[in-house]
């Protein structure tokens, strides 16, 4: 259980109770050679707070991406420099190390892994345990207000006036978009990027959508006009635009640029990228001379009322057959199906999974340790880090290996 006796001098503070300050407080522990002194300081009431709400109350711990290159795609920051981290503790690594710990994870048909109980109580659990048969001490309501280096480590103010010594700390305060994780390590002379939402939905008020929301598509090709970005993947209608894999993706692809034109921009989707519609509408002319246009989709990937909404916008009439339909209705079926161009107007957080793009800077990393090149004896793990991925717990991959090796980095030199 958390013990909050309070005592002055540690060898290691982790400062943040989420996914990262667990597994570095642990991995600290479980590499020394010695027994060390290890606190956790948690500002809120309770520990583990995201990790309880994550993926639904299901805990997506991790992704079925075994290969480290492979799995850094996942990331549209942190890419490059994860490739290091990933080699040193993978994804097949998390699955090793809960499983060791008693806890069964699998694997849904896209990839996503969860731990069997459909709980993430069980991984709260397994961390809180780990941590305090270790002999972890967990202090809750111990945010820290300011950190100073002194001169065997760092002096830690904490919000209720307390004072600590640390001769090494872990920054594990999670997205820096809450400025004072963020002010930390600017404190102690890191740079951060400045953060901004990434893994959002857009906002569209359009009659190609209206009233269609639950309605989804598998693959859809997603495109910003005027940027790079662009994505292919499922879409879901919502009550106020879209949502779904694929448009999350996009927007973490292009959470910085979509922050500077403050979420106003021109969406163009194509419902169908794989599909040769010309000569689908060309076999259904023939199959289907009598039927009425409307009556059914001709495409299999596209639900019906989404057909219908299609051709109400390009002017058919309900009556009309296959066989009278013209070559400019034709066109413009072409234009709504591969080319619709939406007007996003804003973005709204999804509330299954969100984080945020920026934090600090990787170059003033050292990725093999996780510690700070400005401030000796500073280590960082999880989201304070300029480091975000895609929805599908990629996020918290990011978490357990950064926390395993600054823990393992401290350890080591102990
Ligand atoms: C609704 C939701 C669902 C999600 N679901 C998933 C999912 O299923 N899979 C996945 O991979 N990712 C998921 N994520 C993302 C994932 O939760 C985060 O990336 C991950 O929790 C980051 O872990 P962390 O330890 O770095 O930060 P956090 O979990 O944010 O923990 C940081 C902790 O530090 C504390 N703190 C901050 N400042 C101080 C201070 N000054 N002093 C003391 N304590 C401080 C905070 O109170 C917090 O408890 C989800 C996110 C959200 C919001």
């Amino acid at each position: 259980m958390p013990n909050n006796s309070t005592e002055k001098e540690w060898d290691v503070v982790v400062i943040g109770g989420g996914a990262a300050g667990f597994f570095s407080a642990i991995s600290v522990a479980e590499h020394s050679p010695r027994p060390l002194k290890i606190a956790i300081l948690e500002r809120s009431s309770q520990v583990l707070g995201k990790v309880k709400i994550s993926g639904g109350g299901r805990c997506n711990v991790t992704h079925d991406c075994l290969d480290p290159k492979k799995l850094t795609a996942h990331y549209p920051r942190g890419q490059k420099s994860l490739i290091g981290p990933f080699h040193h503790f993978g994804t097949t690594d998390t699955i090793n190390w809960f499983n060791e710990r008693g806890v069964e994870l699998k694997t849904e048909p896209d990839g996503r892994i969860f731990p069997i109980t459909d709980s993430s109580q069980t991984i709260i659990n397994c961390l809180t345990s780990s941590a305090d048969e270790l002999g972890i001490k967990v202090l809750m309501k111990a945010g820290v207000k300011s950190i100073q280096t002194a001169s065997k480590g760092f002096q830690l103010s904490l919000d209720n006036e307390q004072e600590l010594l640390a001769r090494n700390v872990i920054l594990a305060t999670g997205g820096t978009r809450l400025a004072a994780g963020a002010k930390l390590a600017e404190g102690l002379g890191n740079e951060l990027l400045p953060p901004v939402p990434s893994l959002f939905t857009f906002t569209i008020d359009h009659p190609l959508l209206k009233n269609l929301e639950g309605l989804s598509v598998k693959e859809a090709h997603v495109k910003i006009i005027g940027s790079k970005h662009e994505n292919t993947g499922p879409l879901l209608i919502t009550h106020w635009g879209v949502s779904g894999p694929g448009v999350l993706k996009l927007s973490a692809l292009a959470a910085r640029e979509l922050a500077e034109c403050d979420y106003t921009f021109t969406l163009c989707i194509n419902w169908c990228p794989n599909l040769d519609l010309s000569n689908i509408l060309d076999l259904k002319r023939q199959e289907w001379g009598k039927r009425q246009i409307m009556t059914r989709s001709p495409i299999a990937a596209m639900p019906k009322r989404l057909w219908e909404r299609v051709c109400e916008l390009v002017g058919i009439p309900a009556e009309k057959t296959w066989s009278q339909l013209s070559k400019k209705e034709e066109a413009s079926l072409h234009q709504i199906i591969h080319n619709a161009e939406l007007p996003v107007t804003g973005k709204s957080l999804n509330k299954d999974e969100f984080v945020t793009c920026g934090g600090v800077k990787l170059k003033d990393v050292n990725m093999k340790t996780l510690e700070s090149k400005h401030c000796p004896n500073l280590y960082f793990a999880g989201e304070v880090l300029d480091i975000d991925g895609v929805t599908g717990g990629f996020n918290f991959q990011n978490a357990w290996t950064t926390g395993f090796l600054a823990g393992r980095a401290i350890a080591e030199k102990a």
